[in-house]
């Protein structure tokens, strides 16, 4: 069966790790840093935070935002529920927008309008789908004006750039950019995520929110008498200066990601040589097209994503993932709108207020695309599609 995603390790890989095993510091220590100055001068931001997840990154970057009770975080229905869930865990609400049916990314439109009808929003979170980047220059124009902070979620988008050629995660038009370092995204670090920005504010609190709010670096403590004996710094002295969380990411996660970093042009140049493939061949199928088309050689792929009109086929989703399945080919489905999860019907919402997220979601069928897929596999994967549309 060939898999919708995967991993890929190689020898170096395995070095990287065991020399962390052997090093003495399993955690806290060097890889973790090498991590982090590694992914900021990749993606081209000052600073990067390394976290246990992205959902974690996610976590910490909406309570840098503000997002509280009584306040908002607006994102896309068509994400994982990470993007979304970072504002419930602050006790603030979620708002949806619909998607842009061209780029399957949140619509600048429904920004604008939810932005003028709602108060109190203090973060927007765009998801890049598939590793296609949002219009950051409009989103971020937007949110500026209404007073909101702009959270990327670039959890498919490691190693994407914009339109105009800069590196996603750069933060030139948000505060915060969220990577996710789980196995089936750009690179794996078993379980990871990485914040960059270029605020040295947000940087300094990332840091101490990702470690139980504890003081960082040089900030300065806040309680000078139990600090100080005549003038002298306790040695034991550490000070909780907020409630932060226990988010950070092993030296032996941060190793394995360093690693794989060093191979992230050569997998998502293959990653775009089997999408040019995949589009080449679905170009005159009947009933079914890419469900993106733009921004192919800035993309990250992600993900593969045909749109079927499985009603004018006449056979369902399930029919045809299952007919796939007896042909060796493994798919999915990117996302179940969020709305539509029972915690969030729970909250009041619904996925029939985004008709185009809804029938996007009616239509999608993601396709094995990883850097290990072979030409004849993919082969495979294409004539399996054929046989089942034409
Ligand atoms: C995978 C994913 C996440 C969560 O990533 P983790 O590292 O598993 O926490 C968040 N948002 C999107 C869009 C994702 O695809």
């Amino acid at each position: 069966m060939i898999p919708y995603g995967k991993h890929f390790i190689d020898e170096d890989d395995v070095r990287a790790v065991a020399r962390v095993l052997q090093s003495g510091t399993l955690t806290q220590g060097p890889a973790v840093d090498a991590l982090e100055a590694a992914i900021s001068s990749y993606v081209g931001s000052k600073y990067a935070v390394a976290v246990s997840s992205c959902t974690a990154g996610l976590h910490l970057a909406a309570v840098v935002a503000g997002v509280k009770p009584g306040s908002t975080l607006v994102t896309s229905p068509i994400t994982f529920v990470a993007s979304a869930n970072a504002g419930l865990y602050t006790g603030g609400r979620v708002e949806f927008i619909d998607i842009d049916p061209a780029t399957i990314n949140m619509s600048p439109n429904c920004l604008e309008r939810v932005l003028s009808e709602s108060s109190g929003i203090r973060a927007v979170v765009p998801v890049h789908f598939a590793g296609l980047a949002c219009d950051m220059a409009v989103i971020g124009a937007l949110a500026e004006n209404a007073d909101a902070m702009v959270i990327e979620d670039a959890a498919h988008a490691l190693g994407a750039r914009y339109a105009d050629g800069r590196m996603v995660g750069c933060c030139a038009h948000s505060t915060m950019t969220v990577f996710s370092l789980h196995p089936v995204k750009a690179i794996a670090a078993g379980e990871g995520g990485v914040i960059t920005t270029n605020d040295e504010y947000v940087y300094r609190k990332l840091l101490r929110l990702r470690s139980h709010g504890i003081n960082k670096l040089d900030d300065p403590f806040l309680d000078l008498e139990a600090s100080t004996s005549n003038g002298t710094v306790n040695p034991w002295y550490y000070e909780m200066q907020e409630l932060g969380f226990h988010y950070r990411i092993t030296d032996i996660q941060c190793a394995l990601a360093l690693s794989q970093l060093g191979k992230i042009e050569a997998f998502i140049a293959r990653r775009r040589e089997l999408v040019d493939r995949y589009d080449r061949a679905f170009a005159n199928m009947a009933q079914c097209r890419p469900a993106q088309k733009s921004g192919r050689d800035e993309s990250g792929h992600h993900l593969y994503v045909l749109r079927i009109d499985f009603a004018m086929l006449g056979k369902s989703r399930l029919e045809f993932m299952q007919d796939l399945r007896l042909g060796g080919v493994g798919t999915q489905v990117h996302y179940i709108p969020v709305p539509a999860h029972p915690h969030y019907r729970r909250l009041g919402h619904s996925p029939d207020a985004f008709p185009d997220s809804k029938e996007y979601y009616e239509q999608a069928l993601s396709l094995p695309l990883f850097y290990d897929l072979t030409d004849n596999q993919q082969a495979q994967v294409i004539s399996a599609v054929a046989e089942l549309v034409t």
